[in-house]
């Protein structure tokens, strides 16, 4: 039986969650990154049916058991509660993205700002919540994938993603959509979920986590696409 558990654990899951994504330019797995644990942890939670923070003054780090320690921010930059939306931004900058704002705002168009921004006075996280939160790296996005069950479900009254460590931990992700490119208008909101990465690799575009009803996956898109931020700690 324990030999089925580990065979269930170290091959099934991988592969279902391989097979799982779908969609535009789907990247493998990457090394896990090495991220020393933080000073403020919070105590796992055991539930799979609640949310992990312990009281209502977010944001919270969450600890979802991922093998790195890295702890994810219990809502998006710029929101008050996990389910709020929070602000928008374009990859690489550090104030939101609103509507009526154009392409032609975009600063970094024509400026190479690097492929990782993580840290970098280029992180919305950081420059918004201090040194301590940052943008997730590819290897963050990848291990929270990887190590996490997804689930498509409302909370209070927003649709989204629960996202549930195997160990302990569970945050929600809302289905937010995009400010659109030519003139920050939203779209998909209840029914799409994008989030930047810190990531971004030449001819691609950022790298992004997507989400919908049914399934989570990653890929890339337009540097110039306004998406949510949800921070991981340091
Ligand atoms: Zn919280």
């Amino acid at each position: 039986m324990k030999k089925l558990l580990l065979f269930i654990v170290l091959v099934a899951f991988p592969l279902l969650a391989m097979a799982q994504a779908s969609g535009g330019q789907i990247r493998r797995p990457g090394k896990k990154q090495s991220i020393s644990n933080s000073r403020r942890s919070v105590t796992p939670s055991n539930s799979v049916q609640k949310l992990s923070c312990p009281d209502g003054n977010h944001p919270h780090m969450i600890d979802l058991g991922l093998p790195s320690g890295t702890k994810w921010a219990c809502c998006n930059l710029g929101a008050s509660t996990p389910e709020q939306s929070g602000n928008y931004y374009r990859w690489g900058e550090t104030k939101p993205f609103k509507e009526g704002d154009t392409d032609a705002t975009y600063p970094y168009k024509d400026v190479d700002i690097g492929n990782t921004i993580a840290g970098t006075k280029y992180d919305a996280a950081t420059a918004n919540w201090g040194a301590f939160w940052r943008m997730p790296t590819e290897n963050q996005m990848e291990e929270l994938m990887h190590n996490c069950t997804y689930k498509w479900i409302t909370l209070n009254g927003v649709k989204g993603g629960k996202v549930t460590g195997r160990k302990c931990g569970t945050i929600f992700l809302p289905a937010s959509g995009c400010r659109d490119i030519s003139n920050g208008s939203l779209n998909n909101v209840g029914s799409m979920g994008h989030y930047w990465s810190a990531s971004a690799k030449d001819g691609y575009g950022g790298l992004c986590l997507y989400f919908f009803s049914r399934t989570w996956y990653w890929g890339s898109n337009s540097l110039t696409r306004g998406y949510p931020i949800r921070a991981v700690a340091q």
